[in-house]
């Protein structure tokens, strides 16, 4: 199979610059290759969903154009899949419920790495919900990012068992991103450094759905004054509809991709087709 690349936003708010940067990385490395690119909706967390948001994204996309192939698909529309992926790893014996409160935990343990304490059998029966939580091991996980270089984690010291669907019912993002990708056939990951850290995770729970592992890249963070990430949390502003070229070309400079300065005021089908001739993830080189 050819290059299958993603984006793939939580409809928790309107396109900001970081999320566009993500949103432009991982296409232009994919039409560089002659790939596709899919667009997955993530509106699994419903309390963090913001109504309208998932159409003002696509419709962003659009005005910025950035096509996607295929159908956009809706996580919230997919829950029998990761249904499927949990039943298979109850039967593998490697998950189990957990009553824990966050409190408990918050006591229990320092650095969020949870201590293990339902992997034995829940201690007092109890008719709470259970979350579901992955039973790891003690392998270290190791992966090449095409721009962070070589990453590894211990998940048991820097993780711990983790969370695949909460007590609320909510499949856990980890889960279903890895359910997903490998149902979409997604060989590429193209997104940014804040998920570099879950990407251990990922690859682990792969290895135990036996589904295979993509390349990830993982672009450098877009940071407000006070080096913040941006995000609805930070008040980041949503970009603007009006002027696509020019906040284009700044996404191409913060992607240290050196645009000609001519094409600051050209049109978008010329921009595009010179970033995407032009694409040099090498040449991005702010560390995450
Ligand atoms: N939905 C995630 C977010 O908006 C991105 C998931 C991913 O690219 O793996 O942060």
């Amino acid at each position: 199979m050819g290059y299958q690349g993603r984006f793939a936003p939580s409809p928790t708010g309107a396109l900001h610059f970081g999320s566009l940067v993500a949103a432009v990385g991982s296409y232009l490395d994919a039409k560089h290759q002659q790939g596709q690119w899919l667009v997955r909706i993530e509106d699994l967390d419903t309390p963090r969903n913001v109504a309208g948001a998932a159409d003002a994204i696509l419709r962003t996309l659009e005005n910025y154009g950035l096509y996607w192939d295929e159908t956009v698909v809706y996580q919230s529309q997919r829950i029998h899949l990761y249904e499927v992926a949990l039943e298979q790893l109850k039967k593998q014996q490697v998950c189990y419920p957990c009553v824990c409160s966050r409190k408990t935990i918050a006591a229990q343990q320092g650095e969020g790495v949870y201590s293990g304490r339902c992997r034995n059998g829940i201690l007092s029966p109890t008719r709470q919900p259970a979350a579901w939580r992955l039973h790891i091991d003690d392998s270290i996980i190791r992966f090449t990012d095409r721009l962070q270089g070589d990453i590894s984690q211990h998940l048991a010291t820097k993780v711990g068992d983790f969370v695949i669907k909460r007590a609320d019912g909510v499949f856990a993002y980890q889960l279903a991103v890895v359910v997903d990708d490998a149902a979409q056939g997604i060989n590429h990951v193209v997104r940014g450094a804040d998920l570099l850290d879950s990407t251990p995770r990922q690859i682990f729970l792969q290895h135990q759905l036996g589904l295979p592992t993509p390349c990830y890249l993982h672009l450098p963070l877009v940071v407000n004054a006070q080096g913040e990430k941006l995000s609805k949390q930070t008040l980041a502003q949503a970009i603007s509809q009006q002027h696509p070229v020019a906040t284009l070309y700044d996404a191409l400079c913060f992607l240290q991709q050196h645009p000609p300065i001519e094409l600051q005021h050209s049109d978008l089908t010329t921009l595009w087709d010179w970033a995407i001739a032009h694409w040099q993830p090498h040449a991005i080189t702010h560390p995450a």
